[in-house]
């Protein structure tokens, strides 16, 4: 098969671009920089004519196949809801809230959006595993997406990864690895690792952590593009992401340029950062104005916001700086509080990612950043369940 840019009418793709060097970089398996190790980017020809025209009459998550380097088969990731959420509107005192509701994608997470494309660029180099370190999330769905395409995966994982997390990946046929401590020993362990591997061993390791290629981040702009058709082609005025990471901020900030850029949409969004105060190095960034430096304790029960390092840091920041939102950090109890608040009031089961959002966007709202016609989107990141034990801790020591 061509490569997907020379096959017509499939999309504008053009390449990959290192963020740090500006090299060019082509082929559908590109991990880093080959000169500098930087962070690959996608480009596209978005002058070819594509308009919401282009994408009103399809209905599957990869619909918007023009703005990506290629169509993974998939197994019915994406086209997630967006729920209205009555009675968190009433109390932020904005025109409207919704939630972007990613618990529907076939793990129950955000992280299969990225890792079907991952899982598709490795089949496509030649590789045969997919391998990352990974607070959880990004584990289960390597694993089942490595399981359908025919690949392996290795996932090193903390510890303190949630017991869901550490099951699935068992029930998918994943390799994994439980290193003791948090996030970075869990890369340490993973980087250790391959330093060993031998140049012909007889496992080529595909890097499926996010900005360890152009996949994760990449596969994240489609939640933008569904948000802006489920308001009827407007941008909403603000959304609030959880961050750890910081692919799937830096994703929906691409998304939103690209759409404005192709004329799908007038405008873009506010985008707000919101992470725990107990692990919050890019809600500093923004706050200080500088680069993001390493978190030095880092401690939430957020285990998946809990990335002291994040490789898609500088990403993050930028894309909040130039969107003109901000960075929002909350405590703990806090969020556990607003995620059981969101099922409560809306009904909807959320993960502690969410209630970090959630608690966000009620700063945010005391702080005046919304006007009261505003129409506030909140990502949902996971399913509600991978988090039940401690939502439901918290309640438990109110004596509820
Ligand atoms: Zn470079």
């Amino acid at each position: 098969m061509p490569p997907a840019s020379e096959r017509p009418g499939m999309t504008s793709f053009e390449g990959f671009r290192c963020t740090d060097c500006a090299r060019t970089v082509a082929g559908d398996g590109a991990t880093r920089c080959p000169d500098c190790e930087g962070t690959l980017d996608a480009t596209y020809d978005l002058s070819e004519g594509i308009d919401r025209e282009t994408f009103k009459s399809r209905a599957d998550g990869w619909k918007h196949r023009e703005l990506l380097p290629f169509v993974p088969e998939g197994i019915g990731e994406g086209a997630t809801p967006l729920v209205e959420a009555p009675r968190l509107t009433e109390e932020l005192g904005v025109g409207r809230v919704l939630i972007k509701n990613e618990a529907h994608n076939p793990t129950g997470t955000v992280t299969d959006r990225g890792l079907a494309l991952v899982a598709e660029a490795a089949v496509r180099s030649g590789a045969d595993t997919l391998a990352l370190p990974t607070t959880g999330d990004g584990g289960q769905s390597a694993a089942a997406y490595a399981a359908r395409a025919g690949l392996l995966s290795r996932s090193f994982v903390p510890s303190r990864a949630t017991f869901i997390n550490k099951a699935m990946i068992n029930v998918h046929g994943g390799d994994m690895r439980v290193v003791e401590g948090r996030f970075d020993d869990a890369k340490a362990a993973y980087e250790a690792e391959r330093e060993e591997l031998p140049a012909a061993d007889e496992e080529t390791w595909f890097p499926a952590a996010p900005f360890d290629s152009p996949f994760r981040h990449e596969g994240t702009k489609p939640i933008y593009y569904e948000i802006v058709e489920a308001l009827e082609w407007t941008a909403p005025d603000a959304v609030v992401v959880p961050v750890g990471h910081g692919a799937t901020i830096a994703g929906i900030w691409k998304g939103a340029q690209e759409f404005e850029d192709i004329g799908a949409v007038s405008g873009t969004p506010q985008l707000y950062a919101a992470q725990p105060d107990g692990c919050a190095p890019v809600v500093e960034a923004i706050e200080s104005r500088e680069d993001p430096e390493p978190w030095e304790y880092p401690d939430t029960v957020v285990g998946s916001l809990e990335v002291p390092d994040p490789a898609g840091g500088l990403p993050a920041v930028e894309a909040v700086r130039a969107s003109g939102g901000a960075g929002v950090a909350v405590d703990d109890q806090d969020l556990l509080d607003s995620a059981a608040t969101v099922a409560q009031h809306e009904g909807l089961e959320v993960s502690v990612a969410c209630g970090t959002a959630a608690a966000g966007a009620w700063e945010l709202a005391d702080r005046d950043a919304f006007d009261p016609d505003d129409t506030v989107v909140v990502l949902n990141t996971a399913t509600g369940n991978k988090d039940a034990d401690i939502v439901r801790s918290r309640l438990m020591s109110q004596g509820i």
